[in-house]
């Protein structure tokens, strides 16, 4: 059976464009696509039985070129903070998905790749290595999941704040995975799919320079950068990608970006790690604040989450509020990332995809 089903096509591997292809190619009217969107992502109905606008010969025709179908489910854990962390096994890898609810919102990170290929020092994930890049079924079904989970916990009574942002900061590099990322972000914002306002979704990357360039004007979402970094000398030690693209380099592909960008009002995100001693001193916060200068941006400080055998430890509270204080002071908005689920190792960098004992990092 799953032999078979290797060669059928996975629909939610297909954006509306290559959903109309498909049922074009079927013989079958335009419509018929918007009509399989909407089973997918309205009814959130994934069986073709249940399709009763569908004629049996059209059903017939689908079971036999395609199927829906998600990613497995291997675990589900909850953090003391309302934070859940899902693994999916994908072939033979494990992805993770984190929900993280808050007053008014809930988050969902989602994986782009199975491991990370960045090696960037401060990260549990670019510490395991790269595996592969996940279709765009994979990366797809860990929202129709999470959003499907939502609304059978509803059934039971169990009531979790229905996700209102979707964040591009699990596992992997989102740019060194285009190929796949430009129609999951198609679905998630299309009206026809998972109808998400460009404002909400957000897609964080290392600075991969020529996609950064390449997105710009034909995605429009919002974008979070991972600088970390004042300077090329402390950049090139934390994140190897920098010596491939220099911080100069990057500030110009965000201007690029932005320049052709109308998501969230115009600005972009500078994520900031805190790592003692590192980049956490006021003569770092000065600099920062000199390379930002002309970068419309707000500056998200995160606390260093700690992980196994790193000799790198997180910036003190009284450290932070002060290189924040300075920041404020020059003028830009910055926010401190609060800590979510690391009780369940799903906090940022965290993410590992495997059981600790299988994994020597
Ligand atoms: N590859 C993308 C998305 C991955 S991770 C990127 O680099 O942006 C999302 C964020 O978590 C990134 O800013 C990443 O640098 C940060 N991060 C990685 N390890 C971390 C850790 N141990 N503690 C806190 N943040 C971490």
């Amino acid at each position: 059976m799953l032999k078979k089903n290797k060669k059928k096509i996975n629909l939610l591997d297909l954006n509306l464009k290559k959903m109309i292809d498909f049922f074009l190619q079927l013989g079958e009217k335009k419509f018929r696509a918007i009509q399989m969107m909407e089973w997918i992502y309205k009814k959130y109905c994934i069986n073709f039985n249940k399709m009763h606008n569908l004629s049996n010969i059209l059903k017939h025709k689908l079971k036999n070129v395609s199927v829906i179908q998600l990613p497995q489910c291997s675990e589900e854990k909850k953090s003391n903070d309302g934070t859940i962390k899902w693994k999916f096994l994908f072939n033979t890898e494990f992805v993770e998905t984190v929900y993280i609810p808050e007053k008014n919102r809930a988050t969902l990170c989602i994986s782009s790749q199975a491991g990370c290929a960045l090696k960037c020092n401060f990260c549990a994930t670019g510490k395991l290595g790269y595996t592969r890049n996940l279709l765009v079924s994979e990366i797809i079904g860990q929202i129709w999941f999470v959003i499907n989970k939502i609304h059978q916990f509803k059934l039971k009574n169990y009531i979790l704040h229905p996700i209102t942002n979707i964040v591009m900061m699990g596992m992997g590099e989102p740019l060194l995975n285009l190929r796949n990322i430009i129609p999951v972000i198609d679905i998630i914002i299309d009206k026809n799919g998972f109808n998400f306002s460009k404002n909400k979704v957000t897609l964080s990357t290392a600075g991969i320079v020529p996609a950064i360039n390449k997105i710009a004007g034909k995605i429009d979402i919002s974008l979070a950068i991972s600088l970390h970094a004042p300077n090329d000398n402390i950049r090139d030690m934390i994140m190897p990608i920098n010596k491939v693209y220099n911080i100069n380099m990057l500030l110009l592909s965000i201007k690029n970006y932005l320049s052709k960008s109308t998501a969230n009002r115009g600005i972009v995100t500078i994520e900031y790690i805190m790592l003692l001693n590192i980049n956490d001193s006021i003569s770092h916060a000065k600099e920062l604040s000199v390379l930002l200068k002309n970068i419309p941006c707000k500056i998200n400080l995160i606390p260093w989450n700690p992980i196994k055998n790193s000799f790198y430890q997180c910036s003190s509270y009284e450290k932070i509020i002060i290189f924040s204080n300075y920041l404020k002071n020059k003028g830009f908005i910055v926010t401190i990332r609060k800590n979510r689920g690391s009780d369940i190792d799903a906090a940022c960098g965290q993410l590992i995809g495997k059981n600790i004992s299988q994994v020597n990092i």
